[in-house]
């Protein structure tokens, strides 16, 4: 399928949109979109082994996406990240890159990018450079082909590092994302430092998070960053830097290897007060926060309507919602997730 004449986004309403400001002044900049909840791995601590994924109808079309990127374009996002789910096994993902890169051309829009988990970046990596795609993340949690599998359930160790092969041949610049995992990767992550680092990627190491219901146990998962820190700083001289990526992680330089290590943590040190992003399912929901049940539904207004002043006006009444903040905590009780929702539907 194509997106063959993108719509007149910009034009359609009869005034320009008025730029996203949130109740406590944070200008939000960044949208992330979950293109799609499927994914062609099982990661153990994101979804159960047998989910049940939206029926494609409820699906926004990919000129749909187009449509609605395209509006928080024209109230101000600078950045645009792809996820999902993963992103890359949309049917016709590319033409939705190929048509948002346009915003890149224009310089409406700073970034566009994706997070993704390598297994079909060995296909796609040309094409994504060819869109305007310079930097990635790649999320990966062990260099241990047995314990990749084990955590994925689903994945191919050797196509992920194809793929990250070829995004660098590609010219992109690839991030790796890593989540904690108590008891599984603990003891690996500094050596996925040394390795990232050895291949000029960043790496930040995330705080599992309770998102959704996925047939294991969380407090069996939870793994504080700050102990991953301490444990890495008997190995690594760590040095606070002020680098920003634009996201909710922390930076250090580790002065061994030169590169650079982040750390998000959701958990024990809440990001929000600078938090600048929001998020959008495949089906139009837009999350004000990814650690708050509070939505608004945008397929409604996207349709009803080919002018994008009702969707303007749904956005704006939802920005006025953005919460200060969100509190996870892991119910030790009832072994409950903090929230129902996949970080697959929410987008990571
Ligand atoms: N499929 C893509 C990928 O693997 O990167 C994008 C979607 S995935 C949901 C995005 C990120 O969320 C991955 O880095 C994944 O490890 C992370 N993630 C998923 N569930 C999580 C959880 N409960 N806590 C913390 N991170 C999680």
């Amino acid at each position: 399928m194509n997106i063959a004449t993108p719509t007149p986004d910009l034009a359609r309403s009869a005034d320009h949109p008025t730029p996203l400001i949130d109740p406590f002044a944070r200008a939000i900049t960044y949208l992330r979109v979950s293109v799609t909840d499927r994914c062609d791995f099982r990661c153990v601590y994101c979804m159960s082994e047998h989910m049940s994924f939206l029926p494609k109808a409820e699906l926004l079309t990919l000129e749909e996406l187009d449509r609605l990127c395209s509006a928080f374009v024209a109230k101000g996002v600078r950045k645009l990240r792809l996820t999902g789910g993963e992103p890359l096994v949309r049917r016709g993902i590319m033409n939705l890159f190929s048509s948002l890169s346009r915003h890149l051309k224009t310089g409406v829009l700073d970034e566009l990018t994706l997070t993704t988990n390598g297994s079909q970046l060995a296909r796609y990596a040309t094409e994504l450079r060819d869109c305007g795609v310079e930097r990635i993340n790649v999320s990966l949690d062990t260099l241990d082909p047995d314990k990749f599998r084990a955590i994925t359930r689903w994945g191919d160790f050797g196509k992920v590092m194809a793929g990250i092969d070829a995004a660098q041949a590609a010219g992109i610049k690839v991030k790796i994302n890593a989540v904690a995992l108590k008891g599984v990767n603990e003891n690996e992550l500094a050596d996925i430092v040394t390795w990232s680092h050895g291949r000029g990627m960043d790496l930040t190491i995330i705080e599992v998070m309770p998102l959704g219901d996925i047939d294991e146990d969380r407090l069996g998962q939870y793994l504080p960053l700050s102990i991953v820190r301490a444990e890495l700083a008997k190995r690594f001289t760590l040095e606070d830097i002020d680098y920003q990526s634009g996201g909710p992680a922390r930076y250090v330089r580790v002065k061994e290897t030169g590169g650079r290590l982040g750390f998000i943590t959701p958990m024990t040190h809440n990001f929000c007060e600078s938090c600048n992003r929001v998020r959008v399912t495949c089906t139009g929901t837009l999350y004000m926060c990814l650690g708050q049940e509070d939505a608004a539904d945008l397929r409604q207004p996207l349709r009803a309507s080919e002018a994008n002043d009702a969707l303007y006006a749904a956005i704006d009444e939802a920005i006025s919602r953005k919460p200060k903040g969100h509190d996870f905590i892991i119910d030790r009780r009832h072994k409950r997730p903090a929230l129902s929702r996949h970080m697959s539907v929410t987008g990571g």
